[in-house]
């Protein structure tokens, strides 16, 4: 059976799609499973550019098909912020030691949350915003597809949930009533934007895994 690199070191990321692509037959393993230690720089200008970028090196230097993801909050109140900057938002000043990866000054996830809760305390509610996710899917020579998926919902000034990772705590799926916080990982993979970009890029998979 061939096998699928999925290329992050986020340990929510990777029980998410480990659980989403668990029925498709392909054998999914992680860059620690097979000693692989990469650190992509994400200077992209979009999240197609830095998935693309991580998903090509992580191909090159496994010599598998490897599947990454770029993804973010998106608020509306402030522009789209923190957006592309969403794992090191807060983190200043913005240098070679805090573009993406681990280290560099950054904050925690819950540090992260009350930095964006203070900028947003100036806006009036609802503080509307979405998650995006893009996932590449490359090939050991450079051959790429991307895909894209959206979450909408809303940011609230209080954190409910233990579930997920990131902003989970403060974004309310307002037709559910529930953060994604409070969401079972099922419920999560139903709706989220990286299950939506992640269904999107199963037939690619079939299509490449035949
Ligand atoms: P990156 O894709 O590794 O650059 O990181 C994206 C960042 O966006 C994460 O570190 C989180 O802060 C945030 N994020 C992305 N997806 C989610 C999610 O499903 N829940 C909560 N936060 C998320």
């Amino acid at each position: 059976m061939s096998k699928l690199l999925i290329a992050t070191n986020n340990p929510g990321k990777l029980a998410e799609f480990q659980e989403l692509l668990a029925d498709l037959g392909i054998e999914l393993v992680t860059p620690a499973k097979i000693g692989l230690d990469l650190d992509v720089v994400e200077d992209g200008v979009t999240y197609a550019k830095n998935a693309a970028k991580k998903a090509i090196a992580f191909a090159q230097a496994s010599n598998l098909i490897s599947l990454a993801d770029d993804s973010g909050l998106e608020v509306d109140a402030l522009g789209g912020e923190p957006g592309l900057y969403s794992a090191r938002y807060g983190a200043l000043p913005l240098n070679s030691q805090n573009l993406g990866g681990a280290g560099g000054g950054k904050l925690s996830d819950g540090e992260r949350r009350k930095y964006l809760l203070n900028k947003l305390a100036a806006f009036p509610r609802p503080w509307t915003a979405r998650f995006h996710a893009t996932i590449a899917i490359a090939t050991p020579d450079s051959k790429l597809q991307i895909t894209h998926g959206f979450c909408e919902g809303e940011i609230i000034p209080e954190e409910r949930g233990t579930g997920g990772f990131g902003y989970d705590p403060i974004f309310l799926l307002p037709e559910l009533g529930k953060t994604m916080a409070e969401l079972s990982m099922d419920e999560k993979n139903r709706l989220s934007h990286r299950a939506r970009a992640v269904m999107k890029a199963r037939g690619i998979l079939q299509e490449m895994f035949g």
